[in-house]
């Protein structure tokens, strides 16, 4: 366990906010928010990783039941089609060109980097461990440290979905972003927006203490870009966000498949309207200067 008492952006003590239970380690673990900058995280979030991560959460059997990385890449109507659908147009949107270099940081067993490959792109995941692994069983190249590092400042985008809100030390972890981007590529990022949180913070989903330890506002995502280099990118209310929304949705609602009854509803009118209550929208892309 890594006791941290201050916040990682600005060093401010944090406050207290709150306790909240894992979902399998039953102890309580502790949430601070940053009364400077907004930064919310578990102070005392557990460190050993591998265990953390290993082939059961990414079959969805670990600490995020919501999770099933080894499902989706072998099911092609998979709720994640319609997040992977989003996120493509959401990167055009930015300036990503068809055809281009795409890597999928921390993309686990490499669902997306795979739907990536199957729409012309030269796309890699990355990851470590049992889910590397599992995604090279599964025929999808995911790369370890040392072929990443062969390949620093050639991407035309880096995407990592879901991946910040499971980094201790965020300031690292955008630097390593940005070396990995050419001049002019782009990031594409989800993660929960705390500005958005429940005043209550441990009655936010979003907070799985196990796993899920750094909540950032769209605010905080500018300043990590600013100290790594990288030009923020507003994507606030482009339409590629409505697969992404509609994705989150159902996932929560515990639906895994794309059809069915969820696909009758009117989500055009709906996302937006989610959108406008979770800010998922409202964190901000980043581009590499030229
Ligand atoms: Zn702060």
């Amino acid at each position: 366990m890594t006791l941290r008492e201050n916040c990682a952006l600005c060093g401010a003590p944090g406050i207290p906010a709150g306790e909240k239970c894992g979902h399998l380690r039953t102890r309580a673990y502790r949430l601070a928010r940053c009364g400077s900058c907004g930064f919310a995280w578990v102070v005392d979030a557990d460190d050993d990783y591998a265990a953390l991560y290993d082939d059961a959460y990414y079959h969805g059997r670990g600490a995020d039941p919501l999770v099933d990385y080894v499902g989706e890449l072998s099911d092609p109507r998979t709720l994640r089609r319609y997040e992977w659908d989003g996120l493509l147009a959401l990167a055009r949107g930015a300036g990503a060109r068809d055809g281009g270099t795409w890597l999928d940081f921390g993309g686990g067993a490499g669902g997306f980097a795979r739907f990536l490959a199957g729409h012309g792109f030269d796309a890699h995941a990355y990851d470590t461990g049992a889910g590397a692994q599992l995604g090279r069983a599964h025929g999808v190249p995911v790369l370890d440290d040392e072929e990443l590092r062969a390949l620093d400042g050639t991407w035309d985008v880096v995407s990592a979905i879901e991946v910040a809100e499971h980094v201790a030390d965020p300031e690292p972890f955008f630097a390593r972003i940005a070396a990995l981007l050419r001049p002019g590529g782009v990031f594409v990022i989800t993660t929960g927006n705390a500005e958005r949180a429940p005043r209550e913070l441990p009655r936010w989903g979003y907070v799985m203490p196990e796993i899920h330890i750094s909540f950032y506002t769209p605010a905080n995502l500018r300043t990590l870009y600013g100290r790594a280099g990288l030009e923020p990118v507003d994507m606030a209310g482009a339409r590629g966000w409505n697969g992404v929304v509609r994705y989150k949705t159902l996932k929560t609602l515990g639906v895994h498949r794309a059809g069915g009854a969820p696909a009758l509803l009117p989500w055009g009118l709906l996302a937006p309207q989610i959108d406008r209550v979770r800010g998922v929208s409202a964190m901000p892309f980043a581009r590499k200067p030229l």
